[in-house]
């Protein structure tokens, strides 16, 4: 039985950890933290979509977010992954059969660095640490990642549910294509912009106004 009380550290079990690092190409402090955020999400609104049961809004588009699409099944392609460009590791997880929302954000503190990882981090960055500091820097991550999968879910996040949450549409399903007359791509009707008579995609409507003076 998977152990899904609070305060316990993760429980998503190892393999599932692994298919997650594969998905996301490594692992980091970050994709921890998703993998945190996602389980309050998976226990207290509902198992994995398969297809809009929730949805999710990330304050964030950082590492984060692949854990959290991976375990809820809530995905850019679906529709039911929107993201809020707040600069926060923040995300609401909304049910839509019966509204039910939560806000998981970040505690101040939970996810800061070390002022030496931080200084390592940014002569890595630069290309100019030497061998032994990028030896030291991987260890303090991979400590820090550690760290996250142990903590309880009380020494990383704030859960608060959230009273009669606007629930975003359901990701429409748009009719028919026509083709640019500029590229001769494809383009969703609702895309498509008219131009003295011309029906042009975005990308040719832009490049066909001139630009104002
Ligand atoms: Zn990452
Ligand atoms: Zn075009």
């Amino acid at each position: 039985m998977v152990d899904r009380r609070r305060g316990t550290g993760t429980w998503v079990p190892p393999e599932t950890v692994e298919d997650i690092v594969r998905f996301h190409g490594h692992m980091c402090p970050g994709l921890a933290m998703g993998i945190r955020a996602a389980e309050v999400a998976l226990r207290e609104v509902g198992p994995h979509s398969s297809d809009e049961e929730v949805v999710t809004l990330v304050e964030t588009d950082m590492c984060a977010v692949d854990a959290i699409q991976y375990l809820t099944g809530c995905t850019f392609g679906k529709g039911n992954l929107i993201h809020l460009d707040h600069g926060k590791n923040a995300y609401t997880f909304i049910r839509r059969s019966d509204g039910k929302a939560i806000r998981v954000s970040t505690l101040a503190g939970a996810f800061a660095r070390s002022p030496e990882h931080a200084k390592l981090s940014s002569r890595v960055r630069e290309g100019s640490a030497t061998e032994e500091e990028r030896a030291r820097y991987k260890e303090q991550r991979a400590g820090r990642v550690e760290a996250i999968l142990r903590a309880s879910e009380e020494e990383l996040y704030a859960v608060e549910e959230l009273e009669g949450a606007e629930i975003p549409p359901v990701a429409r399903i748009h009719g028919g294509s026509v083709s640019c007359d500029g590229c001769g791509e494809p383009t969703m009707e609702t895309r498509v912009r008219r131009l003295e008579g011309r029906e042009l995609c975005p990308a040719c409507f832009g490049t066909a106004v001139p630009a104002k003076e």
